[in-house]
């Protein structure tokens, strides 16, 4: 508890520091700060600006530490709980983009050859597995007869690699021709690594 004589001198200390006491006060205040280190310190407060009453200093400063150290400690949850689902999700990401961005060498496995006759057309229908696109270069040249006449196509596909796809159920493109017009021949080769697949609008 505060003396009586902390509670005149402390009153004065602003005054003090601003040198607007009488020279009996400022040597009372003088004396007293030199026996009172409540008042000593109070004093340094008003000179670093900060004035906290004395008395209060302990309990203020300790809620002060109390939310400020809460506030610290959820703001750092918070960025521990924003930096575990960034991670997660370029986690996933990367996962995704590993599984759908490497191209696959393809294998007779992994694609099949068919033909089918629908409207007058006779098409040529290459079906990738379902969750697979492919990529593939591609060639079409003429065949020609023995009076070097066009009778017919020969698309050739090489390079071929597929890529994991999530969204596509079943990958099919198809080459038509004409029927029973023989210059519209049409004959589909895949090469792959290890085997030549092939197949023709007449099969
Ligand atoms: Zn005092």
């Amino acid at each position: 508890m505060m003396k009586k004589e902390c509670s005149i001198v402390q009153d004065v200390l602003p005054l003090y520091l601003e040198n607007m006491v009488s020279e009996s006060t400022k040597v009372f205040v003088e004396e007293h700060l030199e026996s009172c280190s409540d008042c000593a310190t109070e004093l340094k407060y008003l000179k670093s600006g900060m004035h906290i009453d004395v008395a209060e200093t302990p309990t203020r400063e300790h809620a002060v530490d109390v939310i400020t150290a809460i506030k610290k400690k959820i703001s750092k949850r918070i960025l521990k709980a924003v930096t575990a689902v960034c991670l997660v999700f370029a986690v996933l990401l990367g996962a995704v983009l590993l599984y759908t961005g490497i191209g696959h060498p393809v294998t007779k496995d992994n694609i099949s050859l068919s033909t089918k006759t629908d409207g007058g057309y006779t098409y040529i229908i290459l079906e990738t597995e379902a969750g697979k696109s492919l990529y593939f270069d591609s060639k079409t040249e003429d065949i020609l007869n023995n009076q070097n006449e066009v009778c017919g196509q020969v698309i050739t596909l090489y390079n071929l690699q597929y890529h994991n796809n999530f969204t596509r159920s079943t990958n099919s493109m198809k080459w038509g021709s004409p029927v029973g017009i023989e210059s519209n021949y049409l004959e589909v080769v895949v090469e792959l690594e290890n085997d030549t697949l092939q197949i023709s609008s007449c099969e």
